[in-house]
């Protein structure tokens, strides 16, 4: 495992990408202290496994409070690192915020022991941790992806190590110190500023017991390989090409609405974002002109102005990609109801893009688009809708709207994903598992299910001193 300390140069950096350009930039760890991070952590967890269940979740409160007081600056700093809107970061903070205090406060009995019926004695499941884990995460998110894996498992016991995006190094930077000033010791929770290819290090280091990655199904590969291989649990939260049903035209300007929210919150850059709409022909028409409509009112500026409506992706390269994909569907014959392009200005800008037409010898068919371009496909019936949403390589969640309540239950239950709503875009709350099936990953974050996910589930079981001994042995 060992090798020698190289010369390695910079691609840890803040572009903003509303100007383009480079604000910060840091240095990757040397293998030596990337190293001896692990071992840090690894000697943290021999004690913080110790600390009750009560101080531990304490611990999680207490960062709660501070990201709150901290908001702000910590909204500001996203929207710096990755262009989001500003109320889009303002709500980020709010929502992982709610997870480390709805961890803070139910972490513990969660955990607790779970007895279990015996013949003769006593016996009990309990939550127990595994030590060192490796979160793996995305820009998109750069402050609740890290919550969502962080808070359950200190919770738990297990000590942490974060290798964030490159291009979101302050935001990384910033959850280091929130744990820190909320009282976690010397390798509790820790950043590695390190590079992908470094990743496959940390997993294979014995002191190791877990890993997870948000990211893109690529990348999900390549460490659910590498953990397999090691025999290490990895739960893996990848991307999605979600559909978004509209079964009637009942409460068309709420559904449109909901669409909108579900396609351009975080400019269309979610995992659940509703990629794929999937409409009957009752309304179809009506829902194309007002989506197209409402997405071409958008504002291009300043994602740090309140007023603007539109902000830029994430980096140039991702727009670039965008950018690809929407021109192979214009070039295959789709229609551009509305954008298609660039927009003339400097910054990562795409114009809110409403294709139709798409078919499956197109990359915008099968390929996730993470960005605001919308593809709205027209279906005859219920069981066609079914179809096409579940011809997708993903699973992660999908939506389903109509005024009857039934109908877009049956449809849900037949959907292959992992979370389904229900005249609502496909939404995360602290207590609602989170996660997907297929291309999507394996795994659930959030709720009673994701603090479970890294546990030991370790039983004891206790017989009297001269109960008979049987041989049926597993
Ligand atoms: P990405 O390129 O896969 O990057 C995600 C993280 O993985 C980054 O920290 C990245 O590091 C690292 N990484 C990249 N290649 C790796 C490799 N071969 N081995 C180990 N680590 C590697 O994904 P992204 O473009 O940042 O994020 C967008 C994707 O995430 C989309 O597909 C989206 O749907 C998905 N996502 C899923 C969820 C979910 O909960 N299911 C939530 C949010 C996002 P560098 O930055 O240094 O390259």
């Amino acid at each position: 495992m060992s090798q020698s300390t190289s010369v390695r140069h910079s691609s840890i950096a803040t572009v903003n990408p509303y100007t383009n350009q480079v604000e910060r930039e840091f240095e990757p760890l040397s293998l030596d202290a990337l190293d001896a991070s692990v071992d840090a952590a690894h000697e943290a967890f021999r004690t913080w496994r110790r600390v009750s269940v009560e101080e531990r979740a304490a611990l999680v409160g207490r960062a709660a409070g501070l990201l709150r007081e901290r908001s702000e600056e910590l909204a500001q700093t996203v929207t710096r690192e990755m262009g989001k809107l500003i109320a889009h970061s303002r709500s980020e903070m709010d929502l992982s915020a709610r997870i480390l205090e709805y961890y803070a406060a139910e972490g513990p009995a969660q955990l607790a022991d779970e007895p279990l019926e015996m013949d003769s004695g006593s016996a009990a499941v309990l939550n127990t941790p595994l030590g060192v884990l490796l979160g793996v995460e995305p820009w998109n998110f750069p402050v609740y992806q890290v919550v969502r894996f962080a808070a359950p498992n200190l919770v738990l016991g297990n000590t942490i190590l974060i290798k964030h995006a490159s291009t979101t190094p302050q935001s990384a930077l910033a959850m280091e110190a929130l744990f820190a000033d909320a009282g976690a010791g010397p390798g509790v929770f820790t950043n590695l500023f390190i590079a992908p290819r470094d990743v496959g290090r940390v997993i294979e280091n014995p002191l190791v017991r877990g890993a997870s990655l948000t990211g893109s199904d690529r990348a999900g590969a390549s460490v659910g390989e590498i953990a397999g291989r090691n025999i290490k649990k990895s739960v893996l939260e990848l991307g999605g090409s979600d559909p978004f049903i509209v079964l009637d035209g009942a409460n068309l300007e709420r559904t449109v609405h909901a669409a909108m929210i579900g396609r351009m919150h975080n400019m269309g850059q979610s995992c659940v974002s509703a990629k794929r709409m999937i409409v009957v022909p009752e309304a179809y028409d009506r829902f194309v002109s007002s989506l197209a409509e409402q997405l071409s009112e958008l504002e291009p500026g300043d994602p740090a102005d309140e007023a603007t409506t539109l902000a830029p992706l994430s980096s140039e390269r991702a727009a670039e990609q965008l950018m690809e994909q929407v021109r192979d569907a214009l070039e295959k014959g789709a229609t551009a109801v509305v954008g298609g392009s660039r927009i003339d200005r400097p910054g990562a800008f795409l114009a809110p893009t409403l294709l139709t037409g798409v078919n499956p010898g197109m990359r915008a068919y099968r390929e996730e688009l993470f960005g605001p371009v919308a593809v709205v496909y027209r279906v005859e019936n219920d069981d066609e809708a079914v179809a096409l949403a579940n011809s997708s390589d993903y699973g992660l969640g999908g939506a389903v709207f109509s005024a009857d309540e039934g109908r877009a239950r049956a449809v849900a239950e037949q959907l292959e994903t992992g979370m389904v709503w229900i005249n609502h875009p496909t939404s995360s709350e602290p207590n609602l598992p989170f996660g997907g099936i297929r291309r999507s990953g394996y795994g659930r974050e959030l709720s009673e299910i994701g603090i479970k996910e890294f546990a030991n589930r370790k039983l004891i079981a206790v017989t009297p001193g001269d109960a008979r001994i049987t041989d049926a042995l597993g």
